[in-house]
């Protein structure tokens, strides 16, 4: 019955990029070294882009400094401004909100879909106004948002639309990639992510020719690229890295190979939870199609007797996020008064993350789901 000790389990993996070690080093060394001295926005970082755009089969890519810089200069390039409005999920990251009102807008929050843990599109409808600018779709933990859904409310309402796909690379439905549903997309490279990277760096991904260029000139000082020190607009520093685009080049090849490798452990875990509905711990739904695999998250209303039981097994789980943004300090004073939001509230009590990464060993994984299914054997069916 004693099962073999087995080590910690980290929500992060420790050793991501321990594999590629000598290539960075070697990277490091030949950008440091190299003739034209272009430490950022160099030929590496062009061929990072060009990369990203042929996979995505997206218009454009442009590179910039992070995930949250992304959804900054997608706003500005949009023009939303103050008196402007936003609709965003109640429930999720802070860049989120904190993006609009950076930008002198109003985020407008709007409650999820109880399933995928996304902004509802019919939630989303009903807060569109005259000052609406656009809609902001987030992909939240292993399920895409209602795309299609919000692709004809942003058509019918004559909005705009931002797809946050910051964390969903890899996912598709309907066979069009995350990132390629809105008017701009974005991708997030910071470590956990499903392209992560050792360091902090972000795309834009959008078939909008004028968008990209305003976001290409917006990412260094308002520069056109052609003409220095003319600022046609009050740009950022939100520039790449060139040792990052080529270890992010070197990367690439290896991505399908780590997606599914994560797609393989979530279908494990799916296979084994699949039974714990009826004790009250709902995993997510089945089926491929709009499915990715960043984290895995489940809920149950015994959330935090499981994740002590969890830490006690030596598996480390994750809170993504305990409140929902409008109850959150920074945001209240932007969520209508008396607003509520009962699907986002009940998914910030309820939910809780397991380890996903490619370099989980089956006996890591094997030991997360045993964990989690003698919790559900002692708690399960008491309710
Ligand atoms: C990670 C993330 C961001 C922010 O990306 P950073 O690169 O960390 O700035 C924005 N939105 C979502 C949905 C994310 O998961």
């Amino acid at each position: 019955m004693t099962a073999p000790p087995i080590a910690t389990i980290p929500f992060f993996s420790p050793d991501l990029f321990e594999q590629d070690r000598d290539v960075l080093l070697d990277l490091v060394h030949a950008v440091g070294t190299g003739p034209d001295q272009k430490f950022i926005l160099g030929e590496r970082t062009a061929r990072f882009e060009g990369a990203l755009a042929a996979r995505t089969g997206a218009g454009d890519v442009v590179a910039c400094s992070s995930g949250t810089s992304a959804l900054t200069l997608i706003l500005a390039a949009m023009g939303v401004g103050p008196g402007d409005e936003v609709v965003v999920p109640a429930f999720g990251c802070a860049p989120l909100a904190a993006t609009v009102i950076d930008a002198g807008a109003r985020p407008v929050f709007a409650d999820i879909d109880p399933v995928r843990l996304t902004a509802d599109p019919a939630a989303v409808e009903s807060l569109v106004t005259r000052r609406t600018k656009a809609v902001l779709a987030a992909h939240m933990f292993s399920v895409m948002a209602d795309m299609p859904a919000f692709r004809e409310l942003a058509r019918r309402r004559g909005v705009r639309l931002i797809e946050d796909s910051a964390l969903a690379q890899g996912g598709t439905l309907l066979d069009r990639p995350a990132g390629r549903w809105g008017d701009a997309g974005l991708y997030s490279f910071v470590q956990v992510k499903t392209f992560g990277m050792p360091g902090e760096g972000g795309v834009v991904v959008t078939d909008d020719g004028d968008l990209a260029a305003e976001v290409r000139m917006l990412r260094n000082h308002g520069q056109d690229g052609v003409h220095r020190f003319v600022h046609h607009r009050i740009g950022h520093n939100s520039r790449f890295d060139e040792v990052m685009a080529a270890f992010q080049l070197h990367r690439l090849h290896g991505l399908d190979d780590r997606l599914a490798r994560r797609a393989e452990i979530s279908a494990y875990y799916s296979s084994r939870f699949a039974p714990l509905a009826e004790r009250g711990l709902t995993a997510p739904p089945e089926g491929g199609d709009g499915r990715f695999h960043y984290v895995y998250t489940v809920l149950t209303d015994d959330r935090d007797a499981l994740n002590a039981h969890l830490a006690a097994h030596g598996v480390t789980a994750h809170v993504y996020y305990p409140r929902p943004l409008p109850a959150q300090p920074a945001f209240a004073p932007y969520a209508r008064s008396g607003g509520t939001w009962p699907h986002a509230e009940s998914a910030a009590r309820r939910n809780i993350s397991l380890p996903l990464y490619p370099n989980l060993t089956d006996a890591q994984v094997e030991h997360i789901a045993d964990t989690v299914c003698a919790f559900t054997d002692v708690h399960g069916g008491t309710r």
